[in-house]
């Protein structure tokens, strides 16, 4: 009897370890796309009404990640992410591959994911631009770049090259502040054309406040360079310290040296204590949310035309469940927000769930339908109608992102100038 027991324990665990192993191959494959299409008939005319209110030419997505994996360029993905000895991260990452377009074939170059990217784009809103950004990587104390460590790594030279290759594409440069030749790095990439910095502080290990990031503020400050830096927590990263990086006011230092600021996503997601007042005194506690210690520095007029915020990501489950509606219904914060997509996430299905949306009242149902269509065609696409189309019912009057929200070009005017 026990044997038998035992027997059928092992075959049910048997199936679900095939069960389980069939959805690993399975569900990356589930989430691939096909190759970008154009769009036709009633939904091409209803996205044509998405784009009415708006100079297309100053649509620029100012959060386009460019990735790579070392085939024909020097980018690569980092080993826990790649590595079949972290299960969980390796299969995030298979998902995210097959969603993006990202293929993990060794013998594929990194020019396809950037290929199938500018397609997207021209089929899009081909008089606009995408910023492209690098990604540096994890810098130790020393200055040292611990690539072990590091999430992903796009050098600069592979954003600059592209945009002098492509004049629908802008160089977002990413530089560590604690490199030894930081500023010399910096320096060279502006010279090269690049016209804004990339930072996610979390995962590579950036204190905004170190006395370190002082030059390279005065640099920013002085040609006019918007510093795009992640604020929340960052899912990629696991450790508790690191997360108090993406802390907004952090970044106090940078807006004071007339640095312009984009904190990215709102900073709609985790905790963030006042470190002003006491660390230690709230230890343990859940602390306010990242969101509203940025919202009080927007509404601080010490921030004004200094400190803005993108919206990429904000329609993730994750985070639209929380803040959207708040973020929606608040004109005055539209004047800080500009757009950007965090392209490749916007292609990654499970992020965005249309009918999550849907049911909070964000979107009603014939736009769900209608994004869900683009989304088939044209992921990228998706992303800007789905933000022409979430709204916030406030006593009975509909809100949304107001259109200059989305023609962010005039902030990148300045600079050099
Ligand atoms: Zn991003």
């Amino acid at each position: 009897m026990a044997l038998f027991t035992r027997r059928r324990a092992l075959v049910g665990l048997g199936t679900l370890g095939a069960g389980l192993l069939g959805a690993r191959c399975a569900l990356p494959r589930w989430l691939r796309h096909g190759p970008p299409r154009a769009l036709e008939g009633e939904v091409a005319r209803a996205v044509e009404r998405c784009f009415v209110d708006v100079d297309r030419a100053k649509l620029w997505d100012l959060h386009v990640h460019l990735v790579g994996r070392g085939v024909g360029t020097r980018a690569f993905v980092g080993h826990e992410l790649t590595s079949p000895l972290s299960p969980w991260k390796n299969f995030q990452y298979d998902l995210y591959a097959a969603a993006a377009g990202f293929s993990t074939d060794p013998s594929t170059p990194d020019a396809a994911y950037l290929e199938r990217l500018l397609a997207l784009h021209r089929l899009a809103n081909p008089q606009g631009k995408l910023v492209l950004l690098a990604f540096d990587q994890l810098v130790d104390d020393e200055g040292r770049e611990v690539p072990d460590h590091s999430e992903l790594f796009t050098p600069n030279e592979y954003v600059l090259e592209v945009a002098r290759t492509n004049p629908d594409v802008v160089a977002g440069a990413s530089v560590h502040p604690y490199r030894k030749d930081a500023i010399e790095r910096l320096t060279r990439a502006l010279d090269a054309g690049a016209r804004a910095v990339k930072w996610l502080p979390n995962a590579m290990g950036i204190d905004p406040r170190d006395a370190r990031c002082v030059p390279f503020y005065r640099v920013l400050a002085e040609r006019k360079v918007p510093l795009i830096t992640h604020t929340g927590e960052e899912q990629a990263v696991d450790a508790r310290e690191a997360q108090a990086l993406g802390n907004p006011a952090r970044l106090w230092p940078a807006i004071d040296a007339g640095v312009t600021v984009v904190a990215s996503h709102v900073a709609t997601t985790g905790a963030c204590l006042d470190e002003q007042r006491t660390l230690e005194a709230s230890h343990g506690a859940a602390g306010p949310s990242c969101f509203a210690a940025l919202r009080d520095m927007l509404r601080d007029p010490r921030t004004e035309g200094r400190l803005y915020a993108d919206i990429s990501a904000i329609t993730q489950v994750n985070r639209a469940g929380a803040f959207l509606a708040e973020i929606l219904a608040d004109p005055a914060l539209h004047e800080r927000l500009v757009n950007g997509s965090d392209y490749p996430l916007p292609a990654i299905d499970p992020l965005v769930s249309t009918r999550y949306l849907e049911r909070i009242g964000l979107l009603s149902t014939a736009d769900r339908l209608l994004c869900n269509e683009v989304f088939r065609c044209n992921p990228l696409l998706f992303d800007y109608v789905l933000k022409r189309k979430v709204r916030a019912l406030v006593g009975g009057e509909e809100r949304r992102f107001a259109p200059r929200v989305f023609e962010t070009a005039w902030l990148f005017s300045q600079v050099g100038a």
